[in-house]
């Protein structure tokens, strides 16, 4: 069996706490791995070496901290294939989304090289007599990140990239699900110049996590999971007085109106709600179809669609469209809402329930399921599924279904499907969600604008990547500066004439 490591002051260690946990290769439902889980004082060691190497990574000029970036950039490209079939094979999502992974988190390290920029202060000129005042971006010191299982090359890049761009130093502790990856990302920053130290990953549980919210020498804490695990970090992390910004779970409605095109709202739909299993902290889950007729159109167009999904290995390359999910156990629980979907009265109009894959039947394979009339009490509307189901609820109204999106608890994404310009813009302004799109399903800004959901989707201040980003890693401090005037008059050298 493979033994999984962590990554210490640019080493390989092997776990000394005696606690493991499996990780699975979820297309066979095979254990493939063990992943050593952190105790105490082995997040204390990546924490002293953090705090030894910081202080000469801080005072190294921001531009050679780019350079790193830019030399990353060029390995991760070199090792695309690489990074995505290790990512393929612990998480199961598709060669190409696993790609897509990567990438997506190599744009983050692509808008860091332009740190220089980021952090340059502020400067005010005699701002009065004899006095300029300036404002400088400065470190924190050694920062941390704690990331989940279905984006385990993007999310841990978001983080560490601005982290260390920053002059920080980052210790990142991924999920114990698929860590393969996030070991491979350290190899790699260390190949592109990093000094060690500076990026360590430390494989755990909750014992690893509080090791981390507990310890007084890390400044800050970047959380991105569950919202149950996301207000605990940043209830406890606040009160120990650290910077923290933690993005929790998401329901993300798609509203439908009446004079959308059908077609391109349906083939949305089965991208955003079905893509990577469901498993997407921006995927659509809740379709909200303004009007039975407008209803009964969309089920229409979706059904034959969904009966299509292809769903199967990564190793089939791009002949599937998803693949399972990560656990038996995150099988279990999706398969057990379906069934309380059942049990409290929605139409199952599509049951995948009997999926099965030849050669793949203990795989954690889950069939593609949808449901119409579903009622905003149902636990299938009021509960984050991150599986292959997607809900339908029938809105009376256009404020109906903006009111139901806006009263569900959670508020990362959403989009509007619709060809009128004035309800797209009356969607966007009122709408209290983080993030929307209009006829555009998944609305994940890019690199050098910010993300982040509201509600209980997010909990801090600042978003994640874009500009916000170098702001949560870095402090401002301000100065005030005077320098009397009359030195320059002080002496007197010159023969004066004695009039
Ligand atoms: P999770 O909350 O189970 O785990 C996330 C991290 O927290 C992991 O590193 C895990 O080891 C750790 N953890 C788990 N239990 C803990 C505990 N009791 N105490 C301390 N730490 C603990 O989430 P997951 O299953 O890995 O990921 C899926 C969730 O993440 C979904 O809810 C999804 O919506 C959310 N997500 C949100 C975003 C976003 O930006 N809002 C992005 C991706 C995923």
């Amino acid at each position: 069996m493979k033994e999984l490591t962590h990554y210490i002051n640019g080493q390989h260690i092997r776990g000394t706490s005696g606690r493991f946990s499996d990780v699975f290769n979820p297309a066979t439902g095979e254990v493939q791995a063990r992943c050593p889980l952190a105790s105490p004082e082995e997040m204390a060691q990546a924490v002293a070496a953090a705090q030894a190497a910081q202080p000469k990574w801080a005072a190294t000029n921001p531009q050679r901290r780019a350079r790193v970036m830019m030399e990353f950039v060029r390995l991760l490209n070199r090792d695309m294939d690489k990074l995505a079939e290790a990512l393929s094979a612990e998480h199961g999502k598709t060669f190409p989304d696993a790609k897509g992974d990567v990438q997506r988190g190599l744009e983050v390290v692509e808008y860091c090289i332009g740190a220089p920029q980021m952090l340059k202060g502020e400067f005010t000129d005699s701002a009065g007599p004899g006095i300029d005042m300036y404002s400088m971006r400065q470190p924190l010191g050694v920062t941390a990140g704690i990331t989940p299982f279905n984006f385990p090359a993007m999310i841990p890049m978001w983080m560490f990239a601005p982290a260390l761009a920053c002059g920080n130093a980052f210790i990142l502790k991924p999920s114990e699900r698929d860590p393969s990856v996030p070991l491979m990302l350290a190899e790699l920053m260390e190949e592109a110049g990093l000094p060690k130290g500076l990026l360590q990953v430390v494989n755990g549980d909750k014992v690893a996590v509080d090791a981390i919210i507990d310890d007084p020498v890390i400044q800050s804490i970047g959380f991105v999971g569950s919202t149950p695990i996301a207000e605990y970090i940043y209830g406890r992390g606040c009160s120990n007085g650290k910077r923290v910004q933690c993005f929790g779970g998401a329901k993300n409605h798609m509203i439908v109106m009446p004079d959308a095109d059908m077609d391109q709202a349906a083939d949305a739909l089965i991208g955003a709600g079905y893509g990577a299993a469901g498993e997407r902290c921006m995927a659509i889950s809740v379709a909200v179809p303004v009007g039975d007729e407008t209803a009964d159109r969309l089920v229409e167009k979706l059904v034959p669609r969904i009966e299509n999904l292809k769903v199967g290995p990564w190793t089939a390359g791009n002949d599937v469209d998803y693949g399972p999910v990560v656990t038996a156990e995150a099988k279990t629980r999706i398969l057990g809402l379906v069934e309380s979907g059942i049990s409290q009265g929605a139409q199952l109009v599509v049951d995948g329930r009997g999926f099965k894959l030849q050669g793949y039947e203990d795989g954690f394979f889950v069939g593609p399921h949808l449901f119409d009339r579903v009622t905003p009490d149902m636990d299938i509307y009021r509960q984050e599924i991150f599986g292959p189901v997607l809900t339908t609820v029938r809105a009376g109204s256009y404020e109906e279904a903006l009111k139901l999106a806006m009263d569900h608890e959670y508020g990362n994404g959403t989009a509007i499907f619709t060809r009128d310009g004035d309800a797209a813009r009356d969607f966007a302004n009122r709408i209290n969600i983080g993030m929307v799109g209009i006829n555009v399903p998944i609305p994940v800004p890019l690199a050098y604008h910010t993300f982040g959901g509201w509600k209980k989707s997010g909990f801090g201040d600042l978003n994640q990547h874009g500009p916000d980003a170098f702001k949560f890693y870095t402090r401002t401090k301000t100065v005030t500066s005077r320098w009397p005037s009359g030195i320059k008059d002080g002496g007197e050298f010159n023969f004066k004439a004695m009039d």
